[in-house]
């Protein structure tokens, strides 16, 4: 199932939908209460008539840093021994078609392209027993924009990471994925620039849902950026960008220079 987000356009109100044969239908009850009704689809609305939203309205957004071995090597990182978690401003997510700016701050904008997890219930300190996967609502394509600039200089990632537009998210929410290997590839202007597997990921998603809950509480639709592979390189006003997950879709979004 491809789950969207949309302004319903009797109610002008945001709604969760999922997509069928071109058609929204919009889904009972709010992800964010925990309470999406996947199995309680209303009457279509047509595409055309709903404007859509990006697919995810996080409480907050947990990134994977360094999960890729040779992503590592490129920046001239050692791979680290746990997962190495940095947190991405929910302000910062735009949807598919959204334009990316760049801040006025930065000389270096860098893509990331990453296969993203949407938590569809709570999770706090999962028990062993249970299967970290069953937490999961869905995934898609997330491209963790990062000014390499102020990244490198600030030491930690807050700011290099959170820039209005540096996070991408879409286009819809898949269920029903195997996340353990993905092709995720990242293409600029059509040049394919970054490519590589879920299973080349030094720690697996079930891992990662594991050890992020043992340290905070993940909402419903909460979002897992798992890191990116090996590639990453500028991104410049004028070019388009285009994250790939394999059984996802494509998220494409155009870059544009500061707002004067
Ligand atoms: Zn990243």
């Amino acid at each position: 199932m491809r789950i969207c987000r949309f302004i319903h356009p009797e109610t002008q109100t945001p709604r969760y939908g999922m997509i069928e044969r071109g058609e929204v239908y919009p889904l009972g009850g709010n992800l964010a209460d925990g309470d999406l009704a996947l199995e309680d689809a209303e009457p279509a609305v047509g595409l055309e008539g709903a404007r859509l939203l990006p697919p995810v309205a996080p409480s907050k957004i947990v990134c994977v840093g360094r999960n890729y071995r040779e992503h590592a090597a490129e920046l001239g990182n050692p791979m680290p021994a746990e997962p190495l978690l940095f947190l991405k401003a929910p302000s910062a997510v735009i949807g598919d078609g959204g334009e990316i700016e760049l801040p006025a701050m930065s000389e270096r904008v860098e893509h990331e392209g990453e296969l993203a997890v949407v938590i569809g219930r709570r999770a706090r300190r999962i028990p062993d027993a249970e299967d970290p996967l069953a937490y999961v609502l869905g995934y898609t394509c997330l491209n963790d924009v990062t000014a390499r600039d102020l990244q490198r200089r600030d030491v930690q990632f807050t700011r290099a990471k959170s820039f209005d537009t540096f996070c991408p998210v879409g286009p819809f929410v898949v269920t029903g994925l195997d996340p353990t290997d993905l092709s995720v590839r990242t293409r600029v202007n059509g040049d394919l620039r970054q490519s590589g597997r879920t299973s080349q990921m030094a720690f697996p998603v079930a891992h990662l849902l594991r050890y992020i809950a043992g340290v905070m509480t993940l909402e419903p639709g909460d979002v897992i950026a798992t890191g990116t592979p090996a590639g990453v390189g500028p991104l410049r006003a004028g070019d388009v960008v285009e994250v790939e997950v394999e059984g996802v879709g494509v998220l494409r979004n155009a870059v544009r220079a500061p707002a004067a």
